[in-house]
């Protein structure tokens, strides 16, 4: 049976006084039960200090696509590697829409996480327009077909799929459970295309508005492997339940 994988995504927020409460607080909740936070670059060492030798992992919100060089304010995924991080995200909508992240950039920096060993979680998802113009599936086979031509569909094995439609971040707006899946089942069908054993094991997470409310009945279906979890897990209770809802 395939894991599931809860993440958080703290943006960008928090302090040093914030996190070393809230990572207090889900360390020894969550004892035993895998899962990851990302959290803003200067807060790296913070989370590994605290998390060090626990089930919980960290990891990045955003690399360069560069191994070194005179690139200022970028941050290479050696470094992420510096501080222990297992994971990183890359191509989340806020990047993508915010900061012009192409197709092409996100693969190159999904290729740059994994040349150095990180497990990148790629995000994929459609805008409001998109899926009221019917166009989901051909929005996500494009941002997926970006990064398999690139770097192959092998690559999945060593990389987390996050569904996240883009009208559900942040907006309190959740897929309900039938839309989700029947995203995340398109998605694994269609890698299984190219690669079925990759399809199988491929941990696709949720993201948009999970709570602990609504984490059980979205986590139950057959395709969604755990969740990215942005407002929720910068809420101690929150992120501890909906953890445990994967680990159910
Ligand atoms: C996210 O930041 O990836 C996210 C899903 O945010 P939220 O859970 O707040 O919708």
């Amino acid at each position: 049976m395939r894991k599931k994988l809860v993440a958080g995504n703290w943006k960008m927020h928090g302090s040093l006084a914030e996190n070393a409460a809230l990572l207090g607080a889900i360390k020894p909740a969550l004892a035993g039960i895998e899962a990851a936070v990302c959290v803003p670059f200067p807060y790296l060492a913070q989370a590994q200090a605290a998390l060090a030798g626990s089930s919980i992992a960290w990891g990045a919100q955003n690399l360069s696509e560069q191994v070194k060089g005179a690139f200022t304010g970028e941050v290479s995924a050696a470094m992420l590697v510096d501080f222990g991080c297992q994971y990183v995200i890359v191509g989340h909508s806020e990047r993508r829409s915010l900061y012009g992240e192409t197709d092409e950039l996100v693969a190159k920096k999904y290729m740059a996480a994994q040349a150095a060993g990180l497990i990148p979680i790629l995000c994929v998802g459609e805008s409001l327009a998109e899926r009221e113009a019917g166009v989901t599936e051909t929005v996500v086979a494009r941002q997926l077909d970006a990064v398999i031509s690139a770097a192959g569909v092998a690559s999945l094995a060593k990389a987390v799929v996050a569904y996240e439609p883009v009208w559900a971040i942040g907006t309190g707006k959740t897929a309900t459970p039938e839309q989700a899946q029947a995203v995340h089942a398109f998605i694994r069908s269609k890698i299984a295309a190219l690669d079925a054993g990759v399809a199988t094991g491929l941990v696709i997470q949720y993201g948009g508005s999970v709570k602990a409310a609504n984490a059980g009945e979205l986590f139950s279906q057959p395709d969604i492997d755990g969740g990215l979890i942005g407002g929720a897990s910068l809420v101690a209770d929150e992120f501890i339940a909906i953890c445990r809802a994967a680990a159910k």
